[in-house]
């Protein structure tokens, strides 16, 4: 996948109202309800969870329920601040400890 797409800001705007829609279903309430994090697989308090996107909406990801999953803090700001190459090794490292 090319890093330079390009992505308009209004598709990024309209999958951000999305993501604020998934939130309220059923579906996203039963999902943090569990308490885990998708990546690191630490217990997160229910409101301590972000929706995040598997793959960023930057780089041509959408909300889709197959795209969005519950993360805790530490692991979103990660996401953030990693390149996708780190942010892999970040991963890797998670499964081995
Ligand atoms: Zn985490």
């Amino acid at each position: 996948m090319s890093l330079d797409i390009e992505i308009d800001d209004r598709v990024i705007r309209q999958e951000r109202e999305k993501s604020r829609a998934l939130r309220k279903q059923n579906w996203w309430k039963n999902r943090i309800a569990k308490g885990v994090c998708h990546y690191c697989g630490h217990p997160v308090a229910p409101k301590d969870l972000t929706l995040d996107h598997i793959v960023p909406l930057a780089r041509g990801g959408r909300t889709t329920k197959g795209n969005c999953v519950p993360a805790c803090k530490d692991c979103n700001n990660q996401k953030k601040n990693l390149l996708p190459l780190e942010w892999e090794g970040y991963l890797q490292h998670l499964q081995e400890q």
